[in-house]
């Protein structure tokens, strides 16, 4: 019979491992620690937790909830050692980093039909196969992703701007153009008077940055230097760089603003904006307050915050399918933080429908994708969806779901119906597919 190789036994491999195997397929789970380990593992257990010991919000009323939900549904491996090593943290769910990986541990070494292998993979070997290495994927194994996904489509940093709900842009106060106006208008600006952008300035420059991880310092590149420390270089840098203003005037005045940001649109739907050319690495909260200095973005929802970071990932726009195959390679699948999404739930989500794929392939049986009104659904449309040419990782926000129809102002009920849907159309589905 069949055995299925997963590669890697963090948050998305443990996850893809266990779907497997409960669906009675045998499957050969690599993982090189503690022989080898990644700069940011200190154990040898799965699913470590590399740093804070939080799963996020646990209520439905943040989209990381009800992924957590449709998990549970699913009978995940990670919720559910999550779900009993957990510790008081409010709304969120906070586990004993310790007891949580012990617990996904001991489940999988138990497990009888799941055979593990110590060893770092260098080969990608023959046969179904779910990759599931992590952002910190070692660098041997990352050439051999490399050859198979293509020379451009394998990352190593991401080098991220802030991405921002459109609903709560002012739209009094940007407007749509592109610089000179040159084909269709796609961007929106947000305009700065000599008083606005000092003072947006003095703030960004004061912020407080997160400070580098020893592996991480390669990251400034050119063409991929964070906003806070091109700033730094004058305070007229960024009028010649991300801010310039020319070829941007206003078409309510027809005057050209003293400085400009521009937001370009990040998803299919139109729902969610990027900061073009803010990768940074200001630490959240302080981030937050100097976004809000913009015109246009005081009252504005952050998605995903900007970040700077050693990441793995490829271009799943351009590779993936949202079965999580790879196109050129239907044997293959790819799972975790490698694939786009970010952060400990959102891996293991990946994971588990990985690991359902890859069991289905192995029976020979109809693969599945999920509906894009649950949030395991709309995790894998955003990652193979997503604009290639700027192809960022994302942690599961509402901002993915496909809108409400009618539309929903209220943004409390909104985000109540968001969930409703999400939950009975994943029931509804369960019924009527064998998962
Ligand atoms: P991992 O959990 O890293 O699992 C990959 C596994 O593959 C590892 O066990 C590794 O040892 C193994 N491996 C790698 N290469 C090979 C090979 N060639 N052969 C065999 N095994 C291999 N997310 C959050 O939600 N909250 C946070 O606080 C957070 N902090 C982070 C901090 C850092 C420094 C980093 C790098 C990431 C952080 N993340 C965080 C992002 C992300 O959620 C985690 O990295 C998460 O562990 C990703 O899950 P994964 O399964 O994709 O990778």
């Amino acid at each position: 019979t069949e055995v299925v190789n997963v590669i890697g036994a963090g948050l998305a491999g443990s996850e893809a491992a266990w779907q497997i195997a409960k669906r009675g397929i045998k499957v050969r789970l690599y993982e090189m620690r503690p022989v080898k380990q990644t700069p940011a593992h200190h154990t040898d257990k799965f699913a470590e937790l590399v740093c804070s010991n939080s799963l996020r919000a646990n209520n439905l009323t943040n989209a990381v909830g009800v992924i957590k939900e449709e998990m549970r549904m699913l009978n995940s491996i990670i919720i559910q050692s999550a779900d009993n090593s957990s510790v008081p943290a409010g709304g969120a769910l906070a586990v004993d980093r310790h007891d949580f990986s012990g617990r996904v541990t001991d489940a999988i070494r138990n497990h009888p039909l799941i055979e593990i292998v110590n060893e770092e993979v260098t080969e990608i070997p023959e046969g179904i196969t779910v990759i599931a290495t992590g952002p910190l994927t070692s660098p041997a194994l990352a050439e051999k992703v490399k050859e198979m996904t293509g020379q451009d489509y394998l990352y190593f940093y991401d080098a991220a701007a802030p991405i921002v709900e459109k609903d709560s842009i002012d739209m009094d106060k940007v407007y749509l153009k592109s610089r000179y106006d040159k084909g269709e208008a796609a961007y929106l600006n947000c305009p700065m008077t000599e008083d606005e952008f000092n003072r947006f300035y003095d703030a960004l420059v004061a912020a407080e940055v997160v400070p580098l991880k020893e592996f991480e310092k390669e990251i400034y590149f050119e063409g991929c230097m964070p906003v806070e420390v091109m700033a730094e270089r004058g305070r007229k840098t960024l009028l010649f760089g991300p801010m310039k203003p020319v070829g941007l005037e206003d078409p309510k005045t027809g005057k050209r603003p003293y400085a400009v940001v521009q937001l370009r649109q990040d998803d299919g739907a139109g729902t969610l904006y990027n900061i073009v050319g803010f990768q940074t690495h200001l630490k959240w909260g302080p981030q937050k307050e100097v976004l809000k200095l913009i015109p246009g973005l005081e009252n504005v929802e952050i998605v995903r915050y900007g970040v700077m970071h050693r990441n793995t990932f490829i271009n799943s726009p351009y590779v993936l399918e949202p079965t999580y195959q790879l196109k050129a390679n239907k044997q293959i699948f790819f799972a975790g933080q490698m694939t786009g999404v970010e952060g400990y739930v959102e891996s293991a989500g990946s994971g588990l429908l990985a690991g359902i794929n890859a069991a289905k392939l192995a029976k020979g049986e109809e693969l599945v994708v999920l509906p894009a009104e649950t949030a395991l659904g709309s995790m894998a449309r955003y990652i193979t969806e997503a604009n290639p040419k700027n192809f960022q990782p994302m942690n599961i926000n509402f901002g993915l779901f496909p809108e409400l129809q009618p539309k929903v102002r209220d943004k409390k009920v909104k985000v109540e119906q968001l969930a409703n849907r999400a939950l009975t159309t994943i029931q509804n589905f369960m019924k009527s597919t064998a998962l």
